[in-house]
């Protein structure tokens, strides 16, 4: 998963783009870019790490413009390597542009294959390059012309921004399978992948690009703002995971909020799987924390922050060591004793993906005295890769691509597990957002022909 954030004529959009990066940072940890133009040159800088190490005033200094699109990386195709940092620039007969993409094209080794065939040289392992060599070659001398003709021959997940001295452009897929939220900063227009980064700013949030949209501005039109539509519409498939777990809380995603989304798929929970002999309801913070207080108000039993998370480390998913993650959860989590002893107690987290969070909790929650212990997970088992921008594309590594649910709670060594159905899930989110829902790494149902395994 990534994060995209894009602003058009501000006198500092180099440092808003920065701070709209640092409130998406939890789409993405490894590294970040900013692409700025004043309307003639780019100005660049990328680096490994989070935000707030990588851009100092000095070089968000020299991030010179009026306009600037940034990206936080979380690899998915493609490796961990300063190569595969974004914004992507290219150089073409179309001038200098930049490319932020949040997704994942499903057939981008294809088509690299092609192109590599036809005497292009790629530069980095990531499928976003892919995009640019194809609007390199359409012969287009029109960015926007040559931007159609690329995404035309694309398939998968994108939610894209990108720069040149003429325009920003906003673009999310046909299927709008990744979010991206347009909204307006004393009237000139502001893009992010969620609200969350317009609230930090100040910007007004106004809506979703729709699916297969594309938004224009035009630097050099005082930032006015054009849509097109020129992809054919396809199903909606928006990735239901961003409302189970990827976006934060407190961001407006296929126009609901989040917030409000997890605590009703906890009250779901609760409802499919009762709390049993349980007194307390517990989150694993934070990411649990809003589905445990649905299933506490909803199961009426009282609610207690009985896991106290360390904020001082890193998300432990992504570490890419097994050992380091087994280390990473004892980092991390840390039960208050006080609390569970010698309670029957329901533990609910939004995802149990290899379950080594649940299996080494578990152990300190028994640690620390707890009686019994009800893991309840707030989404259906996650038994299927995501091949759309979700960092679990290899299937052995799902625990429930191989384990039945009984296995799954002795191995992980809860008294009970209860995971919410997919039916519970699509109805709850369906409520918020309408209907129209990526739910392959659930169900194994994909949006789209996968003719590239990444
Ligand atoms: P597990 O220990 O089962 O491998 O991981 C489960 C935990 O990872 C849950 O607490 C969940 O919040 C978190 N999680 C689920 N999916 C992702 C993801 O794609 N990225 C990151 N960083 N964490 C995830
Ligand atoms: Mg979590």
């Amino acid at each position: 998963m990534c994060a995209i954030f894009g602003i058009a004529g501000q006198q500092e959009a180099s440092n808003l783009t920065y701070l709209g990066l640092h409130a998406l940072q939890h789409r993405g940890q490894e590294g970040s870019g900013i692409v700025s133009t004043d309307g003639k040159l780019p100005f660049v800088h990328k680096e490994r790490g989070l935000v707030a190490d990588i851009f100092t005033a000095t070089n968000i200094a020299k991030l010179e413009g009026h306009s600037a699109i940034g990206h936080n990386r979380y690899s998915t195709a493609g490796g961990n390597t300063s190569e595969n940092l974004q914004p992507v620039m290219m150089k073409s007969s179309l001038g200098w542009v930049g490319i932020a993409h949040n997704g994942n094209l499903v057939n981008a080794n294809v088509l690299t294959q092609k192109l590599e065939r036809e005497g292009s040289i790629f530069q980095s392992t990531a499928d976003t390059e892919v995009i640019l060599h194809l609007m390199a070659k359409s012969q287009e001398k029109d960015l926007i012309n040559a931007i159609v003709h690329a995404l035309k021959q694309v398939v998968g997940a994108y939610s894209l921004l990108i720069l040149n001295h003429d325009y920003l452009v906003a673009i999310r897929d046909p299927q709008g399978i990744r979010p991206l939220v347009m909204g307006n900063l004393h009237g000139k227009p502001v893009f992010a992948s969620e609200s969350t980064a317009f609230d930090l700013i100040g910007a007004n949030y106004e809506r979703e690009i729709n699916p297969g949209e594309m938004v224009v501005v035009s630097l050099k039109e005082n930032f006015t703002v054009k849509c097109f539509r020129p992809f054919e519409k396809g199903a909606l498939k928006r990735c239901v995971f961003e409302h189970v777990y990827f976006a934060r809380p407190d961001s407006v995603v296929f126009s609901s909020t989040i917030y409000q989304t997890r605590k009703n798929l906890g009250k779901q929970l609760a409802k499919e799987h009762p709390p049993l002999d349980a007194e307390l309801v517990i989150p694993v913070p934070d990411s649990g924390v809003y589905a445990a207080i649905g299933y506490s108000e909803f199961s009426k039993l009282p609610f207690e922050m009985g896991i106290i998370r360390s904020h001082y480390i890193g998300r432990t998913f992504i570490e890419p060591k097994q050992s380091i993650r087994d280390f990473g959860v004892k980092l991390k989590l840390n039960p208050i004793a006080d609390i569970v002893r010698g309670k029957s107690i329901v533990v609910v987290d939004d995802s149990l993906v290899r379950g080594t969070t649940s299996k080494k909790l578990i152990q300190h929650l028994r640690n620390s005295g707890a009686s019994k212990i009800h893991l309840r997970i707030s989404a259906p088992p996650t038994a299927h890769s995501c091949f759309y921008g979700i960092d679990t594309p290899n299937k052995t590594e799902l625990l429930a691509s191989s384990h039945s649910v009984d296995s799954i709670r002795d191995f992980i060594g809860a008294d009970s597990l209860g995971y919410l159905s997919l039916n519970g899930l699509l109805q709850v989110a369906s409520e918020v957002s309408g209907a129209g829902f990526c739910h392959g790494c659930f169900s194994g149902e994909y949006p789209t022909p996968i003719t590239t395994i990444v």
